[in-house]
């Protein structure tokens, strides 16, 4: 009898335990934060040592994805693309270890077919998978201000509703089918590289006719425009800054692709996406995969032959 107790107050701890999978540039910022709230933190991550701060802040380093699960509990996965998410999923004992009705939280960006497929998975191996992507860059992760979509089954959205108030400044509501905030966060994404493009296209004709695109930044920032992609991409556009990266050019690259992926199933032409995909692959061409994805905004400049003449926007990164 007393055994049986000690066992399900240490199964109940056990379900408390929150794994997080991905420590990048988004994941370890995410993961820092569950672990400032107070939560029992068990992490993962492919290379090694990028655990040691979170190690340091009291979490536990797992061996495997799957020792980052726990029966029933709530596992997060933060990771770079479809495969490396699939590869994680399909990984020894990670879908078994978390049954009964453990939830796998999806944050990477991936294809609405991708968190589709992969709940079926979960649904035949007995747990839940959610898919929760986010909008915000790695500081807006660490400041716990990301906008969190999610959909999947209601009453396991209900469970993990709590935790995502600790990550992030809002969460909006795409129903149950696990694809659809997916579909969501590829809509934004779109919408941002639409925006850096048409910012880009604005800024390269007010340079060619003398003024300076920092002026227009503050002007479009600060009156029609006044939102946080216009601000904080068009300061970055107009000062040709795009080093550090804080999201990988060759991460929008894979975001355009699954927009266009996406639309093509529906049979949705998307003549700007495809417009903006083209810019990103010609970055990732000229050796810019690693700058920050508002380097698309370079083609522009590229096309009307001032970059040279703008001091090397490259060189100012
Ligand atoms: P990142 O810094 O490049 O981190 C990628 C993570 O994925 C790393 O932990 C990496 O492990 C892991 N990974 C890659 N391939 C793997 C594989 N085959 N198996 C296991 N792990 C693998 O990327 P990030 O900027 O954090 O982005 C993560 C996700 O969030 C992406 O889907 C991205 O589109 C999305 N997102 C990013 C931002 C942003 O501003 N950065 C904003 C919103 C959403 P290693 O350490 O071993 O390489």
């Amino acid at each position: 009898m007393d055994r049986g107790k000690k066992g399900d107050r240490m199964s109940e701890r056990d379900a408390g335990t929150v794994g997080f999978i991905g420590l990048g540039r988004m994941g370890s910022a995410i993961a820092g934060n569950l672990r400032a709230a107070g939560h029992p933190l068990v992490v993962w991550n492919r290379t090694a040592g990028k655990a040691a701060a979170l190690v340091a802040a009291g979490a536990e380093e797992a061996r495997t994805p799957a020792d980052a699960c726990r029966p029933g509990g709530v596992v997060f996965t933060m990771l770079a693309d479809d495969a490396a998410l699939d590869e994680v999923v399909s990984s020894d004992g990670f879908l078994e270890r978390l049954a009964p009705r453990g939830i796998h939280v999806s944050m990477s960006t991936v294809a609405p077919a991708t968190n589709r497929r992969l709940a079926e998975r979960h649904t035949k191996a007995g747990s839940v998978l959610v898919a929760a992507p986010v909008f915000g860059r790695p500081e807006a992760a660490a400041a716990k201000k990301l906008w969190i979509c999610v959909s999947g089954a209601a009453p396991s959205k209900d469970r993990i509703l709590p935790l995502l108030g600790e990550i992030g400044q809002g969460t909006y509501e795409f129903g149950e089918e696990p694809g659809a905030a997916s579909v969501a966060k590829l809509c934004g994404n779109f919408l941002i590289a639409a925006a850096m493009e048409a910012m880009a296209e604005a800024f390269t004709l007010g340079a060619k006719s003398g003024l300076a695109p920092a002026d227009l930044a503050k002007l479009f920032g600060e009156t029609l425009f006044s939102s946080p992609v216009y601000q904080n991409y068009g300061k970055a556009i107009a000062e040709g800054k795009f080093q550090p990266a804080g999201f990988a050019l060759k991460l929008g690259l894979k975001d355009l692709r699954l927009v266009l992926g996406a639309a093509g199933e529906v049979n949705t032409p998307m003549p700007l996406a495809d417009l903006v995909h083209g810019r990103l692959l010609s970055g990732v061409a000229r050796g810019r995969a690693e700058y920050d994805w508002g380097a698309l905004a370079l083609g522009a400049a590229e096309d009307a032959g001032i970059l040279e003449k703008r001091g090397g926007l490259e060189g100012n990164g």
